[in-house]
């Protein structure tokens, strides 16, 4: 098993030193964990120890290690987007739509965005963000596709046709879907994407990775319980792995 998608400098909460590398490594290995990719964000870049990281490496008998980065999907700021996916040899990169308007959808300071917005109008933007970041070809992995529910704040109107017009990009894309554990611990309490979005996916030929998106060591592969019954139920039966930029698969 893998987990692809996870920080350990977090939001600037602890140093990416050997030890601390290694502590997430220690669960991941209790928990059946095979390969662990670090994809911090990338306003923390400054933060990725490479000489930390391949000493962990080196070290991790148990866990392989991938690097890789999460970049924050911004149109206009393209420049700046490719400087952080090629800052480093990743092993992988993983694009992800935070932001609609420039304005984060997920920080639970900064809700008012839900209510100066009709729902539905928003979710069409951060959709379109969603489709315009699969289609850039800047990125191996789509993170968390449909983390704009992680409020439950759910237009009235249907979106069945804004999800099947997004998979649509996603299939054409060949981008790989990010299938994350982290929506089980925030108010919406279930996996990114929800099952009629996976559904989707799957029906596509769309391959996936699956993270935890731990935050702290505890958090690695916290929910996997529920996100591989979910693939399994929809029909995966493997996931992609990546090491320099090379695609492999995996049984599930
Ligand atoms: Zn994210
Ligand atoms: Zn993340």
């Amino acid at each position: 098993m893998i987990d692809y998608h996870l920080h350990v400098v977090a939001h600037g909460d602890r140093p990416m030193t050997v030890e601390n590398i290694l502590a997430y490594c220690e669960v991941a290995k209790e928990r059946g964990i095979r390969q662990m990719g670090i994809t911090e964000h990338d306003r923390y870049l400054d933060d990725i120890d490479l000489a930390a990281f391949q000493e962990a490496r080196e070290r991790s008998q148990a866990v392989e290690l991938r690097l890789g980065i999460e970049v924050d999907f911004v149109p206009t700021r393209e420049e700046e987007m490719d400087r952080f996916a090629t800052a480093l040899p990743y092993d992988y990169v993983i694009g992800s739509v935070h932001r609609v308007a420039g304005e984060e959808v997920d920080h639970p300071d900064h809700k008012e965005i839900y209510d100066r917005w009709d729902t539905y109008d928003l979710y069409e933007a951060y959709y379109e963000n969603v489709r315009a970041a699969a289609l850039s070809g800047r990125f191996d992995v789509l993170g968390h596709p449909d983390l704009i529910k992680i409020f439950r704040r759910f237009p009235r109107k249907g979106i069945t046709s804004m999800l099947e017009e997004t998979a649509d990009a996603v299939a054409e894309s060949g981008i790989v879907v990010d299938v994350n554990a982290a929506g089980l611990r925030k108010p919406i309490g279930e996996v990114y994407p929800s099952r009629d979005f996976l559904e989707m996916f799957y029906r596509r030929g769309v391959p996936i990775i699956l993270s935890s998106d731990a935050h702290a060591p505890e958090e690695v592969a916290a929910g996997y319980e529920e996100s591989l019954a979910l693939v399994h139920d929809v029909g995966y039966r493997e996931i992609v792995t990546f090491k320099n930029g090379e695609r492999g698969t995996m049984a599930l």
